[in-house]
């Protein structure tokens, strides 16, 4: 009999060879790793159909979505991370006809690292291509071992691959580069960097002077020698890649000191740069904002021109009090974003489309459930690489998906 495989929606790595047997009346779950396992069998807390926190049916929700969104001069979409690619498209299409800004979880994480590839000014590669060809592999600010467990066994360090027939450490070195010794880390031994807080631009002005000849200088005691002795290592790499997390987004301002270093790495190298992509679509709905409006995020489409900037993020349209509604598709804004900021969204009329209760769920005005895309549904994806992937449905279920929810939504707007 053909094996069938589906693929995982509980990270943006979206394992492909997950395996479903059935033993007993219970569903075994193969390949999938701890977090995987734990996304397949579902919530806990599944979301239940509610207008005023009382039962509703899924129509009555969906026009009073609609109605609050409608009525809402300015109302926020936020969120689709967890969605597929069809939802996004249907949600960026909601925002457009209702004026909405409209921003995800990228505009306060991995954001700067995407846009700035989609750009071409930060050179990046894909996962196949890492374990194919990778001898030398950086942890930055990132602790895949916790973040996307199966990525160091299925991509990264441990596995053969075309031009690495004997993987681990035979054929790669892997490095770590943290403020803390991260369980990734420890696996890294003796090439692990620890580097204080908020010193991440420091320490890449260093290594970029030590590639240049330079003998490079910190402020928080390394040694030259040691700076050195790693730029010697990367210089060196066959093909090199940084895997950055979000401790290197939170403390570099802005991307030039990274820009700077894969450039001088470049000049003797081959070396990139893949972001640590949490959600497993959170790249998907920054594609395609790109391809329509040439923003990744952080886009008001108030009026006839599209803005954009910071001005339009979930954080500055909630501190400023600009919006009068908000529709939050799969994502906990609640729990995401400082407490100030997000007890906003207690105050305006909030509709929430989740397979799960969240935070946010339990202050929102109207709350639909959806079928969680690639488990109870099918869909497309943009993994962490910027790969399109098909996912599967693994089990039957009588939910509706997000994305019919957003048209029903449109329908009745
Ligand atoms: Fe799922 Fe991510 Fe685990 Fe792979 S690493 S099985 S995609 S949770």
């Amino acid at each position: 009999m053909e094996r069938e495989y589906h693929v995982c929606t509980g990270c943006a790595l979206l394992c492909d060879d997950i395996e479903l047997r059935e033993v007993e009346n219970k569903t075994i779950v193969d390949s999938a790793c701890r977090k995987g396992v734990a996304w397949i069998k579902n919530c806990q807390h599944p979301l239940e159909c509610t207008v005023d926190a009382k039962d509703a049916t899924t129509q009555d929700a969906i026009e009073k979505a609609a109605e609050i969104l409608k009525n809402a001069k300015n109302p926020l979409v936020f969120g689709m991370g967890n969605s597929s690619l069809n939802a996004q498209e249907k949600a960026i299409e909601l925002a457009k006809k209702t004026n909405a800004y409209i921003d995800d979880t990228s505009s306060f994480c991995q954001g700067p690292f995407v846009e700035a590839i989609l750009n071409d000014k930060i050179k990046s590669c894909t996962l196949d291509e890492v374990r194919d060809n990778a001898d030398v592999i950086v942890y930055w600010g990132c602790d895949p071992s916790n973040s996307h467990p199966r990525h160091l066994s299925k991509y990264s360090y441990f596995p053969r691959g075309k031009m690495r027939q004997r993987g681990w450490e035979e054929d790669r070195t892997a490095i770590a580069i943290d403020v803390r010794k991260s369980d990734t880390a420890i696996i890294c031994e003796d090439n692990f960097y620890r580097i204080p807080p908020k010193a991440d631009v420091e320490f890449a002005q260093a290594l970029t002077e030590a590639l240049s000849g330079k003998v490079p200088k910190v402020n928080f005691g390394m040694k030259p020698k040691e700076i050195l002795e790693l730029a010697n290592v990367l210089k060196k790499a066959e093909f090199g890649v940084i895997f950055a997390g979000l401790g290197v987004v939170y403390s570099m301002p802005d991307l030039s000191s990274m820009e700077n270093l894969l450039e001088a790495l470049n000049k003797k190298t081959d070396f990139h740069l893949m972001p640590m992509v949490g959600q497993y679509n959170m790249r998907g709905f920054n594609h395609l904002l790109f391809e329509k409006t040439g923003y990744i995020n952080r886009v008001s489409f108030e009026g006839k021109k599209t803005d954009h900037g910071p001005q339009c993020s979930v954080v500055e349209v909630l501190k400023g009090k600009k919006v009068d509604a908000a529709l939050i598709i799969g994502s906990d804004p609640l729990s995401s974003l400082p407490g100030s900021i997000a007890a906003n969204l207690k105050e305006i009329p909030t509709v929430v489309i989740d397979p799960c209760k969240t935070f946010t769920s339990q202050i929102a005005n109207v709350t639909i459930p959806a079928a969680v895309t690639g488990v109870e549904c099918k869909g497309e994806a943009i993994r962490m690489d910027g790969v399109k992937v098909e996912l599967t449905q693994m089990k039957e279920s009588d939910k509706m998906t997000d994305a019919d929810i957003i048209e029903k939504i449109m329908e009745v707007i």
